[in-house]
């Protein structure tokens, strides 16, 4: 998920990370500025525009963030591209609400990122007119590095209209889904908004070769921006579609608490697995991992697996979803998840594994709906 994305701070505590098309769009507003003033711009300007632009997206992103944090969603990361943002979600977005609610909550989320744009347009006008009234802000270009108060006000109007394009997941896009899901179910409806936004983007890559390059570096970021969403919803899917039974590991090695730590770690290195269950008889009475194991061995030399495993450990049954499986370990802090049936051990699911499994996943589910359309 987080592919073709550098980690950039963080904002009201969700992670903020920088889409790598973000480094192109300094070069690109240099040789705007280059082609269109006869080879002369200033590399340090364009920086500063630059930084402007993603600071305006961000506070976009930050409208997003508390609106969605007002209904009750949890975002967990926010990857800004040049000219929009892309909010990923820990929890499935379309949970069980009625249709009613959800379409009409999409749209109200929607709109608050323009919103936040167009406020910060008007704010910056109004201070910028009182300030210095010598600065013409409705001369064009709206966006220029020579101008940087201008450009605040442009870059604000620009983004606010170009998220309204109906091309998801932009804001617009997004709107449209939103009008879809109304009467088609909602994957159904996500699928149409993407391939009109493929086509938009498509368009405009080419309309931007012969005429505006503007146009061409905006369809390369609505493009973009529907594979990381498109990404994140597959992922999604996999989490909650998918169940413990598919992915867990039904032949792995286990340790006895009675075990010394060097036999433990000998039958580590023979097994390939980070983490074990420790079974007493048919009981399982703890979990244990490898690096615990090292780690025990190196402070306080050989032992018994019984001092340092550790007793305290979530099991789920087969049919538990990735989804609740992942939550389960983040919340303990662990590495490794039995699956029992009956009180019976019948499989293991560790961090390793699931990473593993949830790529495989995604890869077999992508393939299969390729074949399909
Ligand atoms: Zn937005």
């Amino acid at each position: 998920m987080r592919s073709w994305s550098i980690p950039a701070g963080r904002l009201f505590g969700v992670d903020v990370r920088l889409h790598l098309t973000c480094f192109l769009l300094p070069i690109f507003l240099y040789w705007t500025e280059y082609s269109a003033n006869n080879h002369n711009a200033s590399g340090a300007r364009n920086l500063a525009l630059t930084g402007l632009i993603l600071v305006c997206v961000a506070a976009h992103e930050c409208g997003h963030i508390l609106a969605s944090r007002r209904f009750g969603l949890v975002p967990k990361a926010v990857i800004l591209l040049p000219l929009t943002g892309v909010t990923l979600y820990d929890e499935p977005r379309a949970e069980k609400l009625p249709a009613g609610a959800w379409w009409r909550r999409e749209i109200r989320l929607a709109l608050v990122g323009p919103l936040v744009n167009l406020a910060l347009a008007c704010f910056a006008a109004v201070v910028i007119s009182a300030v210095a009234p010598g600065i013409e802000l409705g001369k064009l270009p709206l966006v220029l590095a020579r101008n940087l108060p201008r450009s605040l006000v442009g870059a604000n109007l620009y983004l606010a209209i170009l998220n309204l394009m109906p091309a998801y997941p932009m804001d617009g896009g997004r709107i449209l889904r939103a009008v879809f899901s109304r009467t088609i179910d909602q994957s159904s409806a996500t699928r149409r908004a993407v391939s009109i936004s493929n086509a938009i983007a498509m368009v405009l890559m080419i309309a931007g070769l012969f005429s505006n390059s503007w146009l061409t570096m905006v369809g390369v970021v609505v493009f973009s921006a529907a594979q990381l969403e498109e990404r994140a919803l597959l992922f999604q899917s996999v989490l909650d579609n998918v169940s413990l039974e598919e992915v867990m590991l039904t032949d792995f090695a286990t340790l006895s608490p009675a075990d010394t730590l060097e036999d433990a770690l000998d039958k580590a290195v023979h097994c390939l697995q980070d983490d074990f269950p420790v079974i007493r008889g048919s009981d399982m009475v703890g979990v244990i991992s490898k690096q615990r194991i090292l780690d025990a061995l190196r402070s306080e030399g050989n032992g018994y697996v019984q001092a340092v495993m550790n007793k305290i450990f979530e099991v789920s049954v087969r049919h538990d979803s990735l989804g609740s499986a992942f939550r389960k370990l983040s919340a303990r802090h662990s590495s490794i998840i039995p699956v029992v049936e009956d009180q019976r051990l019948v499989g293991i699911v560790t961090l390793q594994n699931l990473m593993h499994s949830m790529a495989l996943l995604a890869e077999s589910r992508k393939l299969r709906r390729e074949e399909a359309e």
